[in-house]
């Protein structure tokens, strides 16, 4: 059952949203509640990953170079940008005078050959791979030291499956996408099987894709953990107690977050009429909303909280809204930095932009 927390004292901003509603009702402002998802937004890995940015930032002076978006959200990117970090896809593209400066892996990993290449070009590299992405990499290299083949059930060019498919010898690891994908896969060898999943997948449909290659493939290995992560499933779990009756699901996210899509996904599973993916508050179809009574409102696991705040802010403006926390569980996961970064300390003001201050 989800957990609306009514018991406990107001928050600042549901104080402040309590006023502001008592007086849009009177001058007559339409009814909304809001229910809005915990735990949402950022999750560890993206929190350790932004922060070994900012601590490399502050260790060794910008530019600091990173291999891809660190995290799937342009708010945070351009945020890091701005306080020197450069983001590039090859590391061809850093120029020879900086090579003493670090270049960092994102949080999504990458194949092998990234950081061989990086110490053929001498470079200074930072991995910000998220552990529990890592820990998949090994869970993977564990079936293959087994003798088995690797099924990866996960979506294609997304930046974590060709990461952990380069983890492996060419013509060790098959990808998986769907159920048809299962039912159609020959392997060499059927007895000769090991999986792992993405870490952000959707449960629904992973359990799907996994269930079909089982009824296929009695013999398959399991990895020993969950590949799915803890901040996929809690955030699934908590928009999947969320969504029924909702008119209208928001989540905050980018279209290239694989964690923040498959909210979208849950919620109109669950009972939501609609369900939308919005970057930021201007993306909202206000015609949308028009009408709507309940919405409900979460975040992927790369968006600041700071567009979750924004979005309120904007259905604000126009509803007189009560807002209504949909706790499933709280979570207390967090992930140390490299032992290279390990007592640089980040100061209130490196964070501020995540806040929405300059
Ligand atoms: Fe790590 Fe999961 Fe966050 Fe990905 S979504 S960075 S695997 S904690």
């Amino acid at each position: 059952m989800m957990a609306l927390d009514t018991g406990r004292a107001p928050s600042p901003i549901e104080a402040q949203l309590r006023e502001l509603r008592e007086w849009m009702t009177t001058i007559g402002k339409p009814a909304l509640e809001i229910r809005l998802c915990a735990p949402r937004g950022f999750c560890a890995g993206v929190d350790r990953a932004i922060q070994i940015v900012l601590m490399a930032l502050k260790k060794y002076g910008a530019p600091v170079y990173v291999r891809h978006e660190i995290v799937h959200n342009r708010y945070v990117v351009k945020g890091l940008e701005s306080r020197g970090a450069v983001f590039i896809e090859d590391l061809a593209e850093i120029p020879a005078e900086h090579r003493a400066q670090p270049v960092i892996f994102s949080a999504h990993g990458v194949p092998r050959s990234v950081p061989v290449e990086a110490d053929a070009r001498k470079l200074f590299y930072l991995d910000a791979t998220c552990p529990l992405v890592s820990k998949v990499h090994k869970q993977a290299l564990r079936h293959l030291r087994a003798g088995r083949h690797v099924v990866l059930v996960g979506h294609a060019g997304h930046p974590e499956v060709i990461g952990t498919m380069g983890q492996l010898p060419y013509g060790s690891v098959s990808l998986v996408e769907t159920v048809a994908d299962a039912q159609a896969y020959a392997p060499q060898d059927p007895e000769a099987l090991g999986f792992v999943t993405q870490t952000t997948l959707s449960l629904e449909d992973a359990a799907g894709v996994l269930d079909a290659l089982k009824r296929r493939f009695p013999a398959i290995a399991a990895p020993a953990a969950e590949s799915i992560c803890y901040a996929t499933t809690n955030r699934q779990e908590a928009v999947r107690q969320a969504a029924p009756g909702c008119d209208l699901f928001v989540v905050v996210g980018a279209p290239n977050s694989s964690n923040s899509r498959r909210l979208v996904e849950v919620a109109e599973r669950s009972g939501a009429a609609r369900a939308v993916l919005v970057q930021r508050a201007a993306e909202i179809d206000w015609d949308m909303a028009e009408g709507c009574s309940v919405v409900g409102l979460s975040a992927g696991a790369s968006a600041p909280e700071i567009l979750v705040d924004e979005i309120i802010g904007a259905f604000s403006e126009r509803f007189c809204v009560a807002l209504e926390i949909a706790e499933t569980t709280v979570e207390e996961e967090n992930f140390p930095v490299m032992r290279a970064l390990r007592g640089t300390e980040l100061a209130p003001s490196d964070l501020a932009f995540l806040h929405g201050q300059a």
